[in-house]
Formats: C-alpha cells, sequence, structure tokens
C-alpha cells in the first residue's frame, strides 16, 4: 500500500479535565464522591482564596470557571465550588498509565502534553481494519482500566484530530475528515480554532470574521494585512484543515523533561506566570526524580498572542533535581526575558541530562541545598504516603517554615 498523504490517519487523545479527572478517578477508588459530577476545581488554598485554577470539572466550566483565572474569581461565579489541592505526583503516574496504553498501538506517538498524545495511525490498515473501533477500544481501554476518560478525535492530519477531539466532551471518539471539514468545523466560532488566540479573535470579529468558515474564505491580503504575515497564512491554512506538520516520537529521556501550561485567558502579571512555573517545577522535578536523572539545563518558554515564541535558558554549574533551584532559576530567566507582554502559554524544560554521574562535591558545603534536598525528599514521601491528602509546593510553605525551624533547632540542639 502506497503511503501518501490521502490515507494519512491521526488520533488525537485529550484526557477529559485531565487533573480533575485524575483526583476525582483517584478518589471514586477510595469510594469517595466523584468530583467529575459536581463544580471542582484544582488550585489554589480555598481559604486564602489565592492561587489560580489549574482544572476545573465539566460542571464547573458551566458556571463560566476558566483555566488559569484566579481562585477568588472562580469562587465569586459559584460559591459552593469544591477547592482540591494539586498532587503532582499523581499526574506524572496517570498520564505515564495512559500514554502506555495509547504506545501500544503505534510506533509513532508524540507527546503533546501531560493529557494529550498524537499516533500516528497512517498505514496501519492491515493491523487495524476499522480504525472508529481502534480509536474506541484505546477510549473504552483507559476508561477501563484507569478509571479516566479521554475524548479521541480522528483525522487526516494533526490539525485535524485536535481540533475533533474537542468537539463533544467527555468519553466520546468524534473524526473530522475533509469532507466533514465544512459541516463540522466550519460552523464554529472563529476563537475556537486551534492555536487562534483571544486577540486574533478579537479582531477577526471586529472585521466580520465571526465562524471558522467564513476565516477560511477570507482573502489571504486581507488576512496577512490584520494579523501579520506568518499568523495570517497558518490560520487560514487551519481554517481549511490544512497541517502539514508531522507527528513526531520524541522520547522523553533523550530529549528532557518539560511541561507546559496554555491558559484560556490571557496571562500578564508576573505572580500568576510564577505560580504557573512553580507548578511546572513541581511537576517535572518529580519527573525527574523518579527517574534518578539531574539536569544542567533549565530553560523557561513563553507565546505571546501572536503566536511568537521565546525561549531562555541557563546551564548550571552542578547538575540539580531539586525543585527550589528548577523554580528559583526559572523566576530568573522569566524576569530576564519577559516585557510585560499578555501571553497564552508558559513553559519550563528541563535539558543536558545527567543520569549516572555523582553530584559533584562542592568544597563548601552547600548548607542550603542540602536543606532544599531534604525537602524534596519529605515531601515525595509525603505524596507517596497519603496521595490526595498530598500537597503541592504552592501550598507547603507552611510545613517548610515547620521543617527549617526544627532544622534549625535541631542545629541549635547539636551545637
Ligand atoms: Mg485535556
Amino acid at each position: 500500500m502506497v503511503n501518501n498523504m490521502s490515507n494519512n490517519v491521526v488520533f488525537h487523545i485529550d484526557v477529559n479535565s485531565a487533573f480533575l479527572s485524575w483526583e476525582a478517578s483517584r478518589r471514586v477508588t477510595n469510594g469517595e464522591s466523584d468530583l467529575r459530577e459536581i463544580p471542582a476545581v484544582v488550585g489554589g488554598n480555598p481559604k486564602s482564596r489565592r492561587g489560580i485554577v489549574v482544572a476545573g470539572s465539566i460542571p464547573a466550566k458551566k458556571h463560566g470557571i476558566k483555566t488559569g483565572e484566579p481562585m477568588a474569581m472562580a469562587l465569586q461565579k459559584c460559591p459552593g465550588l469544591v477547592v482540591v489541592p494539586a498532587d503532582f505526583d499523581l499526574y506524572v503516574r496517570c498520564s505515564k498509565a495512559f500514554k502506555s496504553i495509547c504506545k501500544e498501538y503505534t510506533p509513532a506517538m508524540e507527546s503533546f502534553s501531560i493529557d494529550e498524545v498524537f499516533l500516528d495511525m497512517s498505514g496501519m490498515d492491515n493491523i487495524y481494519p476499522d480504525l472508529i473501533a481502534t480509536a474506541y477500544e484505546i477510549k473504552n481501554r483507559i476508561r477501563d482500566e484507569l478509571g479516566f476518560t479521554v475524548n479521541v478525535g480522528i483525522g487526516p492530519n494533526k490539525l485535524c484530530a485536535k481540533m475533533a477531539s474537542d468537539f463533544e466532551k467527555p468519553d466520546k471518539v468524534h473524526t473530522l475528515y475533509p469532507d466533514e471539514i465544512e459541516s463540522k468545523m466550519w460552523p464554529l466560532p472563529v476563537g475556537d480554532l486551534f492555536t487562534c488566540g483571544k486577540s486574533s479573535a478579537a479582531k477577526l470579529v471586529s472585521h466580520g470574521i465571526h465562524t471558522i468558515g467564513e476565516l477560511a474564505h477570507t482573502d489571504i491580503k486581507e488576512l496577512t494585512a490584520l494579523l501579520g504575515d506568518k499568523h495570517g497564512r497558518h490560520l487560514l491554512e487551519f481554517a481549511n484543515g490544512i497541517d502539514e506538520s508531522i507527528v513526531t516520537e520524541e522520547r522523553e529521556d533523550a530529549k528532557g523533561y518539560s511541561a507546559e501550561t496554555t491558559v484560556d485567558d490571557d496571562l500578564d502579571n508576573i505572580d500568576s506566570i510564577k505560580h504557573m512555573l512553580l507548578a511546572q517545577a513541581d511537576v517535572v522535578s518529580a519527573r525527574l526524580r523518579a527517574d534518578e536523572a539531574k539536569c544542567k539545563c533549565i530553560g523557561v518558554t513563553y507565546r505571546n498572542l501572536d503566536f511568537k515564541t521565546k525561549s531562555h535558558q541557563r546551564s548550571l554549574l552542578e547538575p540539580t533535581d531539586v525543585t527550589d533551584i528548577i523554580y528559583e532559576t526559572a523566576c530568573k530567566l522569566i524576569d530576564e526575558c519577559w516585557h510585560g507582554e499578555p501571553l497564552r502559554l508558559i513553559g519550563l524544560s528541563l535539558t543536558d541530562i545527567d543520569r549516572d554521574s555523582f553530584e559533584q562535591m562542592s568544597l563548601i558545603v552547600d548548607e542550603k541545598k542540602e536543606r532544599l534536598k531534604k525537602l524534596d525528599t519529605a515531601l515525595d514521601s509525603i505524596r507517596t504516603k497519603f496521595g490526595n491528602e498530598s500537597v503541592s509546593r504552592a501550598s507547603v510553605q507552611n510545613i517548610t517554615q515547620k521543617i527549617n525551624r526544627k532544622h534549625k533547632a535541631e542545629s541549635e540542639i547539636m551545637k
């Protein structure tokens, strides 16, 4: 069989409200009530009303609650909202578990984020003669074996698969084949098109372009004048279902460890950005420690509303797996490279991975680093032990202070 463009098939598999579902499925296993059926979010402390919404249930979204918005605003929209703390080690475990099921079906899987993968199913007709049935099989296996649901989108390329997985949720399989673009994608609001940010959508709407179909029929010159050459061309292609990017397999351990967060609302204050970097530092450093690895290079990435992505990175003198060092370095990097423009995506990456070298002994024993390492070990074991009662770094400042005080008291006793 000739593997040409016409029989390319891509699946996009997306966990429904991932962090919330993962917490919910763990609670259900313990005989507790299901957070997916009530307005609930993962995020900051509801008592202090601080922090941001990291993930929300479908009933919470019906109250207008959005990822990335301040907790105080979410509680205003829904006063009875259930707020649960983040548990990053749980997310890493669930992410690995669902990706390993997905990986059984094709050698070409791209991890797009912690809860999304693309599978290249092109030319697999001999193994899976009915690809829709295979999509249902993957979806149902994840639901039945792991206790949480996904949507599967099927299309001739990544864009169509991604758009299809975003149709009705949860626990659904949708297709977006070329002959379905007109009926399924063109009626959608232009802001629903993947990579069409809020400001691009506002510009398009103010020019009378309300739907993806209207965008698809807009003159290229008009679009590039409105959105810039690159972004204008890019959105016109996407609106017509054209996407030539390929599913790229990446071995995480070869490439490094990274986390990215896309937000629904523009991100323009440094506290929220650093809060996300802290959450990401927590996720990636837990993965690093789980693999007994260390990184020698830390980078931050952000994407502004014009879809421009910028990265800034720094090499360390010594490899590390310490969350606070990673977080502090990320904060320095973002302070150096971000100039205050609104963002849609923020990411943290750890590269130059060191797997088996012993940590170099500094001539001067770094007491602070030793203390931070102890804190990480303590937090990792608290999480392993207590699961959902476990703590996210953002919420452990009290514990940290207690440990520090205890440490101080112990040092004083030693004297
Ligand atoms: Mg998802």
